[in-house]
């Protein structure tokens, strides 16, 4: 890896951040606090949030087995995948080279921030070769875009690859791993001290049940996280999330139960999509949700929506010609579905 000022955007390792109240005290004997202009009236939501949300790292970081240093925690994992452009990227300079087909956030934030976004299209099974990764780059490439399991296609990246562009490439390499807690392969979190170049992205938003919290978890070197806790918005997590963060993380035995639940669900779905002569192909999965080719996705996806069901068409996505991609709900609801799917003609 080049030196991480070499890497940075010069404006933003110069930044001089923007000091809270909170940041320049943080006594825990104090009682008084007339300091942040807040009301004293309407406790507790009166009172700023923490800025680097430690109680909430402190559970994480035992959860994730990293270090509560080498966490940052956003407002989504989409915040984490802005700040990946707004501290590395150059507009209209350094360009990212990404995966395709893979998540929309990496290429709308890209536009937002003027910077070229370069894919390499997966091949046939869904996988990348780092070589071909490589070749699309140039001295001003800063970013690498994986995602694993990959959204939309729900299979896990091969680690071998993933390894070779962590070891050759000398910027970046952001692993999406959203869908981690539905696969049965380690987190890449795991090899953050072998590789300072690593950025590993995860979310409350999928097994752990709260997309409506909006909290995403950034893990990288402390460096790294360093930069980004410096250009952040100084409150980016709301206190409601904070308290219900610390809420969903004292229920990880319902978390993992309805991990199980979803898996369990997920085979016999796909199973029952396999027998359906309008499923030409069920693609395999380490997701909370599948791939299908079917025989005419556009006119089922419309079939559906008359039945109150939605699905995601993703038929127009490059080597997803006529799929469908499909959410594991609860059993009641995957029955609607398949119900719905073996009486349409
Ligand atoms: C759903 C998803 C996310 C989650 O985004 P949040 O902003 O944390 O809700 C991130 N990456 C991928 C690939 C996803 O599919």
């Amino acid at each position: 890896m080049k030196e991480l000022k070499e890497l940075v955007r010069p404006n933003i390792w110069a930044l001089e951040p923007y000091s809270s109240a909170r940041d320049e005290y943080k006594g825990v004997e104090a009682t008084v606090f007339l300091d942040a202009n807040e009301s004293p009236y309407n406790g507790p939501i009166n009172r700023y949030p923490d800025p680097l949300q430690n109680e909430v790292k402190e559970l994480l970081a035992p959860v994730k087995n990293v270090r509560v240093e080498q966490l940052f925690l956003g407002n989504g994992s989409d915040e984490a995948i802005d700040l990946v452009y707004r501290c590395f990227c150059e507009p209209r300079v350094d360009n990212v080279v990404a995966i395709a087909p893979t998540y929309g956030m990496y290429k709308v934030c890209a536009d937002i921030n003027e910077v070229e976004y370069r894919t390499v299209l997966l091949d046939e099974n869904f996988q990348f070769s780092a070589d071909a990764l490589l070749a699309a780059a140039d001295r001003l490439t800063k970013v690498m875009w994986l995602c694993s399991p990959n959204n939309p296609t729900g299979n896990r990246l091969n680690t071998k690859e993933i390894v070779s562009l962590l070891t050759r490439f000398q910027g970046i390499v952001v692993v999406d791993e959203a869908y981690i807690d539905f696969s049965s392969e380690p987190s890449f979190s795991q090899v953050l001290d072998k590789f300072p170049n690593l950025i590993v992205l995860q979310t409350f938003s999928k097994a752990w049940a709260s997309a409506g919290m909006r909290l995403g978890i950034a893990m990288a070197s402390p460096e790294i996280i360093g930069i980004f806790n410096k250009v952040k918005y100084p409150y980016n997590v709301n206190l409601l999330t904070q308290a219900q963060a610390k809420e969903i993380l004292s229920k990880r035995l319902d978390v993992e139960r309805w991990v199980r639940l979803i898996l369990e669900e997920r085979g016999r779905l796909m199973k029952a999509f396999n027998d359906l002569p309008i499923c030409l192909k069920v693609y395999p999965t380490d997701s909370n949700f599948f791939l299908a080719r079917m025989t005419d996705a556009n006119a089922i996806y419309k079939y559906l929506v008359g039945k109150g069901i939605i699905v995601r068409n993703r038929s127009k996505i490059q080597l997803c010609n006529s799929c469908l991609r499909v959410t594991i709900g609860t059993k009641a609801e995957n029955t609607a579905l398949l119900s719905a799917l073996r009486m349409y003609k």
